[in-house]
C-alpha cells in the first residue's frame, strides 16, 4: 500500500453526493432508487480499490462518477440478446442460434406468448399431453409409431439412454464416440445417463461381429450415433443400420440412432449428398431415433426422440421428461415448422435454413449488386472492395465435407488490422458478423437472407 493512499481514500465522494449529480438526473427518475445507489457503491468500491492498489492516483470527482455510473444505466436498457447478421458463411451457426425460424413459426411464437393450449384437451376440457401438438406431424412426415420432444438433442440422448439402459451396456463404435462443440462428448453423456459404455471397433473399422460379442457379453442396447462433424475416409468399415437392426431382433436387443441433424428432406437435390434421413433410418429398422430441432429441420432448438411406440412410452413416463420437456414457445415454433415439410416443393420458399441452401449463385450475383454500393460508401476511406468467390458450410455439424459455391464481399482494411475492421462491423446496429481470412474480411452473402437490414445498419452508421 502506497503511503497517500489513506488520504486519496478519505477524500472519494460520497453515495449521496454522486446521487444528485446532474448526470443522473435522468436516471433518478427512472430506475429503482436501491438499485442505482448499489451501482453507485460499487462504483465507489472500484474506485477505492483501484486507488489502494496504487492503479490510480487522481481521486475522481463526484461528476465524474455520476457519469461513469450513467453510462453503465443506460446499458441495462439495451438487450444483451440482439438479432445479428450472420455473415460468416457458416449458415447454421451454433453460436448465432443455429437456424434462423421461418416467418410462419415466428407468427406462431407470438401467438402463442400469451397463453395457449399447451396441454389442455379442448374438446373434453381436461389436461391433455404436450407432446400430442406435435406428433401427428412428426409420425406423418417419418413414418415413426411415437414421438416425444425435449429441450435439444444431447438431453434426447441423455433421455432415451437414461429409460432404455440404465445401469446397463450400452454398445458404441469406437469411430463413432464424437464430441459436438465442446460440452457434449458421446462417452460422457452414456456414463451421465446411468448407462455403461462399451466400445467396440477401431476408430477406422467396426465389424458386425464385434457387435455380436459385446452383445453376447451383456450389451443391453446398440448405440449408432452419426459423425455429424467429421468422416473417417479411406480403409473404413461401419455397420448400417440394417444390420444392426438385424442383429438386435435375432438377440431381443433394442437399436438407438443419434443422427445429430435429422433431415428430414433428401438434400442431393442442392448437391449435398451423404445425409441418412430420419424416416430411412426408422425404415432400416431402428426402434429409436433422436435429433435436433434447429439443425437441418430448419426450426427451434428442440431434441426429437421418435421410434417405436413401445420405447417412445416408456421414454415420456422417465421422470427426467419432465425436467427436460420444451415450452410453449418452443412447441409452437416446431409445429409451424414441421408444417412446412407437408409440401416439400415450396420448403425452400418457406424454412430460411432451406432458402440459404438452395439459393442459385446468381441469386448472389444480385443480392451482391443491390448491397455493394452500401458497403463500398461505409468503407470508404477504411477498406477496399471486392467481391470473390467461395464457399459456404450449412453448419452445425451437418455435412462436414460439403461446400456450397457462394460471394463473398471481401474488405481489406487500408490501415488497421482485419479484425478491427470485424469488429466496427459488429459494432453495426443490427450486428453484422463476418469471418477474417488471410488479411480481409469476409461477408459470405448465401446468409444474407434479405438485404434491407445490413443496408440500413451500414447507412446508420454512415
Ligand atoms: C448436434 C448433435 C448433438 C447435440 O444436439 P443439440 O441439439 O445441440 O443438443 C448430439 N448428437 C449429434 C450426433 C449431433 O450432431
Amino acid at each position: 500500500m502506497t503511503g497517500n493512499a489513506p488520504m486519496n481514500l478519505a477524500a472519494l465522494p460520497g453515495v449521496h453526493e454522486v446521487l444528485e449529480q446532474a448526470p443522473l438526473t435522468a436516471a433518478r427518475a427512472r430506475v429503482d432508487h436501491a438499485l442505482l445507489v448499489a451501482e453507485i457503491r460499487s462504483h465507489l468500491e472500484r474506485c477505492r480499490e483501484a486507488l489502494a492498489a496504487g492503479q490510480r492516483t487522481e481521486v475522481p470527482a463526484a461528476a465524474a462518477v455520476a457519469e461513469a455510473v450513467a453510462a453503465a444505466v443506460d446499458s441495462w436498457d439495451r438487450p444483451a440478446l440482439q438479432p445479428v447478421i450472420n455473415l460468416t458463411g457458416t449458415l447454421l451457426h451454433t453460436n448465432l442460434g443455429r437456424a434462423p425460424l421461418s416467418a410462419e413459426a415466428v407468427e406462431a411464437v407470438a401467438r402463442a406468448a400469451a397463453g395457449a393450449n399447451i396441454e389442455y384437451d379442448l374438446s373434453s376440457g381436461r389436461r391433455g399431453d404436450r407432446d400430442h401438438l406435435v406428433e401427428g406431424l412428426l409420425r406423418r412426415l417419418t413414418g415413426a409409431e411415437a414421438a416425444t420432444v425435449v429441450n435439444n438433442n444431447a438431453a434426447a440422448v441423455y433421455l432415451a439412454l437414461n429409460t432404455l439402459a440404465n445401469r446397463r451396456r450400452v454398445v458404441v463404435s469406437r469411430g463413432e464416440l464424437v464430441e459436438i462443440g465442446g460440452s457434449f462428448r458421446m462417452p460422457d453423456i452414456v456414463r451421465k445417463s446411468g448407462c455403461r459404455l462399451v466400445e467396440v471397433g477401431t476408430t477406422n473399422r467396426t465389424h458386425l461381429g464385434d457387435y455380436r460379442r459385446a452383445l453376447e457379453e451383456g450389451g443391453r442396447l446398440l448405440l449408432k450415433v452419426h459423425t455429424s462433424n467429421y468422416r473417417v475416409v479411406g480403409f473404413t468399415r461401419e455397420v448400417s443400420v440394417g444390420e444392426l437392426a438385424a442383429l438386435g431382433r435375432e438377440l431381443d436387443v433394442p437399436v438407438m440412432v443419434d443422427l445429430g441433424s435429422g433431415a428430414l428432406m433428401d438434400l442431393a437435390r442442392w448437391g449435398l449428398e451423404g445425409e441418412p434421413l430420419v424416416a430411412e433410418t426408422l425404415a432400416a429398422g431402428a426402434d429409436v431415433v433422436t435429433f435436433s430441432g434447429d439443425k437441418l429441420l430448419g426450426g427451434p432448438q428442440a431434441g426429437i426422440v421418435l421410434g417405436r411406440s413401445r420405447a417412445i412410452a416408456r421414454i415420456k413416463r422417465n421422470p427426467m421428461k419432465r425436467a427436460l420437456r420444451c415450452g410453449k414457445l418452443t412447441l409452437a415454433a416446431l409445429e409451424a415448422t414441421l408444417r412446412a415439410y407437408l409440401s416439400p416443393e415450396t420448403l425452400a420458399e418457406r424454412l430460411p435454413a432451406y432458402r440459404m441452401i438452395a439459393r442459385g449463385l446468381d441469386d448472389l450475383d444480385a443480392l451482391a449488386g443491390e448491397i455493394a454500393p452500401h458497403v463500398e460508401r461505409w468503407a470508404e476511406g477504411r477498406a477496399r472492395v471486392e467481391l470473390i468467390d467461395g464457399d459456404s458450410q450449412v453448419g452445425s455439424g451437418a455435412l462436414p465435407g460439403a461446400a456450397l459455391p457462394t460471394r463473398l464481399i471481401a474488405l481489406t482494411p487500408l490501415e488497421g488490422s482485419p479484425s478491427g475492421l470485424a469488429r466496427e462491423l459488429r459494432a453495426l446496429s443490427p450486428p453484422v458478423i463476418g469471418r477474417v481470412h488471410s488479411g480481409k474480411v469476409l461477408l459470405d452473402l448465401r446468409g444474407l437472407l434479405g438485404p434491407e437490414a445490413l443496408i440500413r445498419a451500414l447507412e446508420q452508421s454512415g
